[in-house]
């Protein structure tokens, strides 16, 4: 089994402190963010997460992709469309990846790990998907007449994100679409969206959805994706969604976590769960990860919830 993280984690900001950062902040070029990133990256591999992420610090899901993007503009956290979506770079800006590259390299020579070790570790790319980035926005002036149409064309966009995202060597690619659970998708045109962008990458594509999976798990199983992520530790009966399907199930994403509740579940509760997912699916099939994003959780809270997952994990292989 290999943990991960579903991706953000609780932003941690820092006046600077140092000489250093001080006359770079009085010029305007200091970035509060880089000391959030190090600190999501240390986080996790402290934790003993074997594919982290750079914590999406920086802004909400919505934004941080939007923002790449020429045809979004924001009012407060509303996001409207107001001209035909396109990439404002040619080559997607993947600043923070690198960023946390960097950072887990260093992490991972100071603890000395093996070429073996590395070679199971990671971290993944994270997208957010064109189905939950059109349906959380406003169409302004028709620029599209369908919603659908955006979401096809905005998958257009993506690609060339996903594209950066895997040149700059990421493990895995995680598209995260919670709008999918919501009745409000047509699961047609998101099969559509997401394929695009699956079958213009060569590392294994994860598409996480939130919430309860019972409506929707039918058409999921079609998508063209290697790993489906759901929650399991919020929406226990999530479990008995995917044993009626174990047999069309590729690899899943066991949220094994509540990141909603602010209790730290034990170690046996989580025990329970991965226990669970290993007799519908076997190990070798499961990525063991918090149920969605950590965002929200205090800092101390999201750090121990991580840990005893991997010690749950951990107390199972052995
Ligand atoms: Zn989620």
């Amino acid at each position: 089994m290999i943990s991960t993280v579903v991706g953000s984690y609780p932003p941690l900001k820092q006046n600077p402190s140092n000489l250093k950062n001080k006359i770079l902040n009085m010029m305007g070029l200091y970035d509060c963010y880089k000391i959030a990133i190090e600190h999501v990256v240390t986080k996790q591999i402290t934790a003993g997460i074997d594919i982290i992420s750079d914590g999406q610090v920086r802004d909400n899901m919505v934004k941080i992709t939007a923002n790449k993007i020429f045809g979004y503009e924001f009012e407060g956290n509303i996001s409207k469309i107001n001209s035909k979506l396109r990439s404002k770079s040619s080559v997607p800006d993947t600043g923070d990846l690198k960023y946390a590259i960097n950072v887990m390299n260093r992490k991972f020579d100071e603890l000395n790990l093996s070429k073996k070790e590395r070679k199971k570790k990671g971290i993944k790319g994270l997208i957010t998907g064109p189905n939950t980035m059109i349906h959380s926005s406003t169409i302004e002036n028709k620029v599209y007449k369908r919603k659908e149409d955006a979401i096809l064309d905005l998958s257009e966009v993506l690609i060339a994100e996903a594209r950066s995202l895997e040149i700059e060597g990421v493990k895995m690619i995680q598209i995260d679409e919670p709008f999918l659970s919501t009745g409000l998708v047509d699961m047609e045109i998101a099969k559509e969206s997401i394929n695009l962008i699956s079958k213009s990458v060569n590392v294994p594509l994860a598409l996480h959805c939130c919430g309860d999976i019972s409506n929707v798990l039918k058409n999921l199983i079609d998508f063209n994706v290697d790993i489906l992520d759901f929650e399991f530790a919020g929406s226990k009966n999530n479990l008995n969604v995917i044993k009626d399907y174990s047999d069309d199930l590729n690899k899943i994403g066991l949220g094994c976590i509540d990141t909603k509740n602010q209790k730290v579940e034990s170690i046996n509760e989580i025990t329970t769960i991965i226990e669970e997912g290993i007799n519908i699916l076997g190990s070798e099939n499961l990525y063991i990860d918090p149920d969605c994003g950590m965002r929200i959780l205090p800092d101390e809270i999201a750090f121990s919830k991580l840990k005893n997952m991997v010690d749950a994990m951990k107390s199972i292989k052995s």
